[in-house]
C-alpha cells in the first residue's frame, strides 16, 4: 500500500491574517471563504453558530397551528 506522507505541510506564501473572525476571533487569510454579514467577517465554519446567535430573536418552538382549527 502506497503511503502518502508529504515531507512538509503545504503553506500559503502569505501567512499574515488579513482579518479576524467576528465570531471566534480566529484568523482569516486571503482567499479564504468567509461571510460578510453587516460588515462582520465570519468563517464559513462559524456561520452556523453565528447565525444561531444572530437570529436568536427569530427562534421559537414550532407550534402546530392545525390544532387551533379543531
Ligand atoms: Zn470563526
Amino acid at each position: 500500500m502506497f503511503e502518502y506522507l508529504p515531507e512538509r505541510p503545504l503553506e500559503p506564501p502569505e501567512e499574515k491574517p488579513i482579518a479576524y473572525c467576528d465570531y471566534c476571533g480566529g484568523e482569516i487569510y486571503e482567499g479564504e471563504t468567509v461571510y460578510n454579514i453587516d460588515g462582520q467577517l465570519i468563517h464559513e465554519d462559524c456561520l452556523h453558530d453565528f447565525a444561531d446567535d444572530y437570529f436568536k430573536d427569530c427562534k421559537e418552538e414550532a407550534v402546530s397551528y392545525a390544532e387551533a382549527y379543531c
